[in-house]
C-alpha cells in the first residue's frame, strides 16, 4: 500500500501542482496533499482557504487526501505511514533547493525517499508567486490555476470575479 505524501505551501494552488497530484495519484495507492500551516510565513491564503482551495481543486481525483501539518515534513510522512515524499521539478532552478531538501529529510528520517515529477511542458513556467502577480495586476489567470478556484483567487487580489 504505497503511500505518497505532497508537501508544499499551495498558495494559491495551480495546475502545476494538480498535474503532479494526477500524475502521483497513477503511481501511488493514496496520495497526501499536505498544506504547510506555518505561522511564520506571510500567506496571501490562510491555511484553511489554502486547503479549502487545494480539496475544491483535488475533488476529482479518488486516491487523494487533503490535510494540513505544522511543523516537520517528517513528522507529516511519518503520521501518514508514507513512503516516498513527492516534490515537482520545473527547471534546473528548483533543483538546488529540491535537492537540499531532500537531503535533509532524509538526514532526518532515513526511510523519507524523495521522488520528483516534471509536470506537463505548459506548466513547467507556473508558480504560485506568477499566480498572485498576475492576478493582482488583473492580468487572465484562467489557464494557470483550477476552475474551481479562479474566482476566489481574482477576488482575493482585485475585489472581481464574482
Ligand atoms: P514550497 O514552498 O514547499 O516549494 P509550493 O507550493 O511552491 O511549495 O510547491 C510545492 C511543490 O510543487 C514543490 O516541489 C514545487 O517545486 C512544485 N511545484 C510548484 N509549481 C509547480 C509547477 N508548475 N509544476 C510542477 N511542480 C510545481
Amino acid at each position: 500500500m504505497p503511500v505518497a505524501i505532497y508537501p508544499g505551501t499551495f498558495d494559491p494552488v495551480t495546475c502545476g501542482h494538480v498535474d503532479i497530484v494526477e500524475r502521483a495519484a497513477r503511481i501511488f495507492t493514496k496520495v497526501v496533499a499536505v498544506v504547510a500551516d506555518n505561522p511564520s510565513k506571510n500567506w496571501a491564503f490562510s491555511t484553511e482557504e489554502r486547503l479549502s482551495m487545494l480539496r475544491d481543486s483535488l475533488a476529482h481525483i479518488p486516491n487523494v487526501e487533503v490535510q494540513s501539518h505544522k511543523g516537520l515534513v517528517v513528522e507529516c510522512f511519518d503520521q501518514c505511514d508514507a513512503t516516498v515524499i513527492i516534490r515537482g521539478l520545473r527547471a534546473i532552478s528548483d533543483f538546488d533547493y529540491e535537492f537540499q531538501m531532500a537531503f535533509t529529510n532524509r538526514k532526518l528520517d532515513a526511510r523519507a525517499e524523495t521522488i520528483f515529477l516534471m509536470p506537463s511542458a505548459k506548466y513547467t513556467y507556473l508558480s504560485s508567486t506568477i499566480v498572485r502577480q498576475l492576478a493582482s495586476f488583473g492580468g487572465d489567470i484562467r489557464t494557470l490555476v483550477p476552475a474551481p478556484i479562479h474566482d476566489r483567487i481574482l477576488a482575493r487580489f482585485t475585489g472581481a470575479g464574482k
